[in-house]
């Protein structure tokens, strides 16, 4: 059952019916078959394929009959899914799901390359929301996490795909608008700050007083380092805190 074209590119069927178990494989090839030198199988499938080594030379298969040869596979899906939800884990929240400290951090220092290869642009937007220990102490630390999950729902929803929400930790996210202007920054900031005020008000028994500060600031003007820009960005947050919150 080896497709036409040798062993260089099993095609997937050809080991497909191995997921979910490991075992011995065994592989028929017909005379005029072409080999290729080595052994591609499904995805998240290694096949050992020594004994196929051993019998088989690349070029055409010049047996006059079908033979059989034995094989171990072992199939990696487990492994395969295992490895990406630890990848997924380093660079992401597990509370909210949003991109974590590390993710903003390497996508703000790729977008400051991009400033720095062809003209600045985009904004970025700090906000911690307002009155939140209020929320643990008087509900509970779940009623916090929850009140936090719903934050981030509402700021993914509040945005376009391509830009970047992520959980700094706490209760402070960032937001990279790639492609804003100070005009478009300060409308999706407003928005943002109406939709977290209106949400922590649906939610039975949070306090009226939870609402968003925000610091925004457009990479046009600013300067060339991450740290400085989130500085500053933090900066305005606590200047919008100063100034009464809820803005
Ligand atoms: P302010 O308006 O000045 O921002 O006051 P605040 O009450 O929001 O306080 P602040 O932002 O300084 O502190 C945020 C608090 O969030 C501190 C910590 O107890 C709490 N917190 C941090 N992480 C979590 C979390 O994962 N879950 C919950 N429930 N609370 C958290
Ligand atoms: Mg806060």
């Amino acid at each position: 059952f080896l497709p036409r074209g040798g062993i260089g590119c099993p095609r997937i069927g050809t080991f497909g019916n191995l997921a979910g178990r490991s075992g011995p494989l065994r592989v028929g090839i017909r005379s005029g078959t072409r080999l290729g030198t080595r052994i591609r199988p499904a995805r998240n499938l290694i096949v050992n394929t020594g004994p196929l080594r051993r019998h088989v030379r690349p070029g055409t298969w010049p047996g006059p009959r079908i033979v059989t040869l034995h094989l171990a596979a072992v199939d990696l899906s487990e492994r395969r899914r295992y490895e990406q939800r630890l990848a997924h884990l380093a660079d992401h929240d597990v509370l909210t799901g949003l991109p974590n400290r590390r993710r903003f951090d390497a996508a703000l220092a790729e977008h400051l390359d991009l400033c720095a290869r062809s003209g600045p642009r985009g904004a970025l937007l700090l906000l911690d929301l307002d009155h939140f220990k209020e929320v643990n102490d008087t509900r509970g630390h779940d009623a916090g996490d929850e009140l936090i999950v719903s934050t981030a729902a509402v700021l993914r929803g509040s945005l376009r795909e391509t830009d970047l929400v992520a959980r700094l930790g706490g209760d402070e996210f960032a937001i990279l608008l790639p492609d804003a202007d100070r005009e478009a920054a300060e409308q999706v900031a407003d928005a943002v700050v109406e939709r977290v005020r209106t949400n922590s008000r649906t939610l039975e028994g949070v306090n009226r007083r939870v609402t968003a500060s925000i610091g925004v600031v457009t990479f046009a003007g600013a300067t060339e380092r991450a740290e400085d820009v989130l500085a500053l960005a933090d900066m305005l947050m606590y200047d919008a805190k100063d100034a009464g919150r809820d803005r």
